[in-house]
């Protein structure tokens, strides 16, 4: 009666939300102090006063129909020209309104993408650790999802096997630099290597290979890491962009797609994207929070506190005999288990009443994610048992 994959998704439980929920009963149980929950990936820190001030002004001033009304479907023109300006100061690109569609966030963002390139028996490549939902976006394109093992130690891109991987059938490779969960930036070097690999491999069997850049973390970096803009290294790019991170409004749902304007066959690949969006309903993203963003184009939440939780919890960590990847950027500390079953680790960790989540179903099983959204009394308070659990494996 129903869509049998669909009902299967539905039922199936994401395993982060399963130890969020248990987090919320063992937090009624015992008190939330005693409770370290480092499962979810939801900003810790408020938007910035600006976006505050540019929803009163905005309720206060502006057209109410013109407001709460529909816009174009791929955003408002006015929006879509402030982000395209704002990009090219930034990035030195020559994106116009005609290259951006508004979108309610990353995940729309890709699936958009997806959904506009991908065809059955397709494959799009992407690299472990990888967000899950990549296979569960893919999967209604009937295209192959084929996950490529990433440099040991680095977490950067393996060039030799990417080049193994890549077949005629590869038509897109996802990046996601800062990357969840190991919190890893490509560095230039690594881009131009996997944008130079793909150009020969697009004359190799004479057609276009998409990448398509998921950068909800772009703005979340330390000590100036440089994130390369993949437009300015790669012609067939497609960047998911989101405000999900970067202004601390996940629930908001805004964001957007910049189609390369050096693309192959450019004016058809926007159009794509425009008839996948119409035909998956993501027409005309909230219309108030397009005019937010046009008012704090140039705006990031004070992510400071990552910083010192980064700091703080990579060298707590690390002291203590944890095995971690240096997390350039993002907000998550990718740990290796200190057993071989990564799931038996996170239960282990429970008895400490630390939440941490298995990367399994990000496709690297052994390693453990830790997200430090949180406040940084909770890592201090942590340490102890994060401690314990270490000298539980001695
Ligand atoms: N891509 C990655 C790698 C993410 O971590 C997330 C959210 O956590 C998304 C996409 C989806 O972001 P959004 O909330 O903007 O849809």
């Amino acid at each position: 009666m129903y869509s049998e994959s669909l009902l299967q998704l539905g039922k199936a439980p994401s395993e982060i939300r399963e130890i969020f929920e248990y987090g919320n009963k063992r937090k009624a149980e015992i008190g939330a102090e005693n409770v370290f929950d480092f499962s979810i990936g939801n900003p810790s820190v408020p938007a910035p006063k600006s976006v505050d001030n540019a929803i009163k002004d905005l309720v206060d001033n502006f057209d109410s129909v013109a407001l709460h009304g529909y816009t174009s479907a791929q955003g408002d023109f006015k929006v879509r020209t402030t982000i395209a300006d704002y990009i090219n100061k930034k990035f030195g690109t020559k994106i116009t309104a005609e290259n951006l569609y508004m979108t309610c966030g990353a995940a729309a963002s890709l699936t958009i993408t997806l959904n506009a390139i991908m065809l059955p028996d397709e494959e799009c490549i992407v690299f472990t650790p990888y967000f899950p939902e990549y296979g569960v976006f893919l999967e209604r394109t009937g295209a192959k999802l084929v996950a490529v093992e990433s440099e040991e130690k680095t977490f950067q891109i393996d060039i030799e096997k990417l080049e193994r991987a890549i077949t005629d059938k590869t038509k897109a490779v996802i990046i996601n630099s800062p990357n969840n969960p190991s919190g890893v930036v490509y560095t230039k070097e690594t881009i131009e290597k996997m944008c130079d690999l793909l150009r020969k491999k697009e004359q190799e069997y004479g057609h276009s290979i998409f990448i398509i850049t998921d950068e909800p973390y772009r703005e979340l970096v330390y000590d100036n890491t440089e994130v390369p803009y993949i437009i300015n290294y790669y012609h067939n790019t497609f960047v998911c962009y989101s405000y999900s991170k970067a202004l601390s409004l996940p629930g908001e749902r805004i964001g957007y797609i910049v189609v390369s304007p050096e693309m192959d066959e450019e004016k058809d690949a926007y159009a794509a994207i425009c008839g996948a969006g119409r035909a998956l309903g993501y027409v005309c993203a909230s219309s108030m929070y397009q005019r937010v963003i046009e008012k704090c184009v140039d705006e990031t939440a004070d992510i400071s506190i990552y910083k010192t939780n980064r700091d703080l919890l990579y060298n707590s960590l690390t002291e203590m005999g944890y095995e971690c990847v240096y997390p350039d950027g993002a907000f998550y500390l990718f740990v290796k288990a200190m057993c071989e079953d990564a799931h038996e680790f996170c239960e282990k960790a429970k008895e400490y009443e630390l939440l941490l989540v298995p990367a399994d179903s990000f496709g690297t099983p052994g390693y453990v994610r830790v997200s430090y959204c949180v406040q940084t009394k909770q890592i201090e308070d942590a340490l102890p048992a994060f401690r314990k659990l270490a000298e539980s494996y001695r």
